[in-house]
């Protein structure tokens, strides 16, 4: 079966909801959780942002196991690229589902993390 059809846009998706937790500081480290009802958090990603220099990194993002394939990681993703106009990468890729998962939701986004000099001193800054 080819990556895309493993990572639906399903219907499932539409009961999800995205909670955004900003960064403290800019540069800083963002949550997006997604949440269902009767289940809570169901997955979550980071996000670390840099409005002055117009980047940002995909740090991680993760959905519970069973709620795999129902098209949440797709949509954390599409939340997080279609919400900003900054320039957007991510980490490196270490297993075969991830790479998979990757292919099939953003197979254009580099996974080599392009930080700034503010993105240190952001994590630095937070408690
Ligand atoms: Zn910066």
């Amino acid at each position: 079966m080819p990556p895309v059809r493993k990572h639906p846009q399903s219907h499932a998706v539409a009961r999800a909801r995205l909670v955004r937790v900003p960064p403290q500081v800019d540069g800083g480290t963002e949550r997006v959780e997604a949440w269902v009802e009767s289940h809570g958090v169901i997955g979550d990603m980071d996000l670390t942002l840099c409005h002055v220099c117009g980047i940002g990194v995909i740090e991680h993002v993760r959905v519970d196991l069973p709620h795999r394939r129902h098209g949440y990681g797709r949509r954390l993703i599409d939340t997080a690229l279609a919400g900003s106009d900054l320039a957007w990468t991510t980490t490196s890729v270490t297993d075969e589902p991830a790479a998979q998962f990757w292919a099939a939701v953003a197979p254009d986004l580099r996974h080599t993390p392009r930080r700034c000099r503010h993105m240190p001193q952001a994590w630095d800054a937070q408690p």
